[in-house]
């Protein structure tokens, strides 16, 4: 509809231009001063042809007119040429033939005429209307980015200024901006502290003669080092034209303590085109927040669509630094574009994936995926669809057993939210990480080794210690004191027992052994209930009472028996651990959306808010107020639960107030 109406709107502005190109030309001709170039294409005589009326004239020239501006307007000038150059030729002949046959003229010269104005008017126009469009968005787009770039442009000259300082012997350094008479005026300034102030008529002098340096340097385009006169103690100073896009837009004068090194040229250059950049950026903003409306013929609209166009071309330069800070980057990365192209390759990325820069240029991302192709990864575009099409990045540890090498692989897809058009995000490209993690793979290992290594050479002499002192504590010829001594050593063995059984199936389950994790459909009220039984004596020497609370018949989950009968086991004897005498403990059941929750609920000391997040960290014990870390803890039994919901696809959660109370529960998805 909108397309419709535009097309009308533009086609009734071109025929209303034709139409008055056409009526300009036709009053010329009605005032007789186009009668040499109407006699140019008539073969008879004057006083003998036949003449149009002026109706009849204004009828042809118009309609002439008319037709060309609909040609030029429908299929453009170009596309119009060969009919228009076809009707000129067939126009003329036909005035020549009827003028010298039947003696009538047909007021071809003003027709051909009317149509030379229609035709220019309307592609005027078209230009007109394309070059609107092209000073609206050029001017936007640079309008956007100068918003997006941070800080003041006086800011980023010091900013830059200082720079220089760290790396050249600086006394003083001024950067100078052209002003409206195209005079150099300072704009930015940084002393180095040491400078003595000079004499002021001195001082006015070496100015002078720094805007001179400043001046040549801009009008040749390059670098002037040059000895102030009178120096003889090694000063150097040098004048930097401040060039963008091939523009000098103002100049930067340093005073040396010492002579300039050339070594350091390159890098002020570099400094240099930063500055430019900046200050080409200042003026171009200073311009856009003028309005233009008169473009196409205006010359200040043309220097404006110039400096917008500087802007963007300065962006498009600094942005290239983000990719070449890639290379500097210890991990593997390469950037796509949604096409698959690859954008950019960094040099770990092609040394993991075994590819030489000039065989990465005729890969696109699927082939650098191919690369890493093997095991868990065995079709990379998979990978790539789930990625585009849940937003979601892919993760996965490959191992490659011919090199012994662990590479995490990372794909992911970068969006960015633009406020301004649309707060959803917006794809833009995709990315892919390889970070080597051989060497942290390999310690883990080791680590998780040496554990079970030294827990299991632990368990043996704990069972001799436990199984002798039990026996001897059996001997009723023994003294008192002595028996009471090896319960104790009998206790305390059996505790060590605990935590090391303990603390083995936490690193088992750490180590992700799968296999022994048995998942058979099971039951979850049964769970309970045994749980329940089975430390009811336990809570009876506490008086607490065990509340079991199983509204709903549970689905069956997949799990390991064992290990959800300890988890559960865990967090019941927690509660009744860490509650005081004549409390209720409720355990329930409860089923959720695509899973089933198990929770236990205490009357007990509750954590504090500092703890609550660390409880589930091996090793973590609260320390209470008052009370003496309970002996019987080893911070080890949450650590278990959460390894063992997490093996089995669920979550763990806590609730908890001091002196009121805990509330521990996990999920476990239903099958
Ligand atoms: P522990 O072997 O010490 O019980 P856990 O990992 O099971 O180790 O628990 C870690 C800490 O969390 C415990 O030291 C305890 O202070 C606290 N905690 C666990 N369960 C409860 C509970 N139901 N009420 C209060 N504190 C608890």
């Amino acid at each position: 509809m909108k397309n419709l109406s535009s097309y009308f709107r533009s086609l009734s502005v071109s025929l209303g231009l034709a139409f008055c190109a056409s009526l300009v030309v036709w009053a010329t001709w009605s005032a007789g001063l186009l009668a040499s170039l109407q006699a140019a294409f008539v073969l008879s005589e004057p006083n003998e042809t036949l003449v149009p009326q002026s109706w009849l004239g204004a009828l042809l020239i118009v309609g002439a007119g008319l037709s060309a501006g609909f040609i030029v307007e429908r299929v453009g000038a170009r596309r119009g040429l060969p009919l228009l150059g076809g009707g000129f030729i067939l126009g003329c002949a036909l005035s020549l033939l009827v003028s010298r046959f039947r003696q009538i003229d047909i007021a071809f010269a003003p027709m051909a005429l009317a149509v030379v104005a229609s035709v220019a008017a309307v592609q005027l126009r078209k230009l007109w209307d394309v070059d609107l469009n092209l000073t609206r968005n050029i001017s936007h787009a640079a309008a956007h980015v100068s918003a997006l770039e941070g800080g003041e442009a006086s800011a980023r000259l010091m900013g830059g200024l200082k720079l220089l300082q760290t790396m050249l012997p600086l006394d003083e350094a001024v950067v100078f901006q052209p002003d409206e008479s195209e005079a150099l005026s300072p704009i930015a300034r940084l002393r180095s502290d040491s400078t003595p102030l000079s004499p002021n008529s001195s001082h006015l002098q070496i100015w002078r003669e720094g805007v001179v340096l400043c001046e040549r340097a801009m009008t040749r385009g390059e670098v002037i080092a040059a000895k102030p006169p009178g120096e003889t103690d090694g000063k150097g100073t040098v004048a930097l034209p401040l060039k963008h896009e091939g523009r000098a837009v103002g100049a930067l004068l340093l005073r040396l303590r010492e002579e300039f090194d050339e070594e350091d040229r390159p890098l002020l250059i570099a400094v240099g085109a930063q500055l430019a950049r900046n200050l080409q950026r200042d003026k171009a903003r200073r311009r856009l927040d003028e309005k233009e409306f008169l473009t196409f013929l205006s010359y200040r609209a043309a220097e404006t669509r110039l400096a917008s166009f500087d802007v963007v071309s300065g962006l498009l330069t600094e942005q290239r630094f983000g990719a070449a800070v890639l290379a500097e980057a210890f991990h593997g990365y390469a950037v796509a574009y949604l096409d698959g192209t690859l954008a950019s390759v960094n040099p770990p990325m092609l040394h993991a994936a075994h590819l030489s820069e000039e065989e990465a240029r005729n890969l696109d991302i699927f082939g650098l995926l191919d690369r890493f192709r093997g095991g868990v990864f065995d079709e990379p575009s998979i990978a790539v669809r789930r990625v585009l099409q849940t937003g979601e990045a892919y993760e996965r540890d490959l191992y490659f057993t011919d090199r012994n090498q662990t590479l995490a692989l990372r794909i992911a897809l970068v969006a960015s939210r633009d406020a301004i058009a649309s707060p959803a995000l917006e794809p833009l490209c995709l990315t892919v990480r390889v970070c080597d993690v051989t060497e942290k793979k390999e310690y883990e290992k080791l680590k998780s080794d040496m554990i079970s290594l030294m827990s299991h050479e632990l368990r043996t002499p704990i069972t001799s210690i436990n199984g002798f002192a039990e026996l001897l504590a059996m001997d009723d010829t023994l003294p008192e004191q002595t028996r009471e001594f090896l319960t104790i050593i009998r206790n305390e063995s059996q505790r060590l027992t605990r935590m090391i059984n303990t603390f083995l199936a936490v690193t088992q389950l750490e180590r992700g052994d799968k296999q022994e994790v048995l998942k058979i459909p099971l039951k979850l009220d049964d769970v309970v209930r045994e749980t329940v039984n089975s430390l009811q004596p336990v809570a009876k020497k506490k008086r607490i009472r065990l509340v079991e609370h199983t509204p709903v018949r549970l689905p069956p989950i997949a799990a390991d028996r064992s290990l959800i009968t300890q988890a559960v086991t865990n967090l019941v004897d927690n509660a009744i651990k860490y509650s005081p005498e004549r409390t209720a403990i409720t355990i329930s059941t409860a089923l959720e959306a695509d899973s089933v929750r198990v929770s236990v609920e205490d009357r007990g000391f509750g954590i504090p808010p500092e703890s609550i997040d660390r409880i589930w960290e091996k090793f973590y014990r609260v320390a209470r107020d008052g009370q003496e870390k309970d002996k019987a803890s080893t911070g080890l039994g949450l650590s278990f639960v959460r390894e063992v919901v997490e093996q089995h696809g669920g979550n763990v959660a806590v609730e908890s107030e001091v002196g009121r109370g805990s509330k521990f529960s996990f999920t476990l998805p239903r099958l």
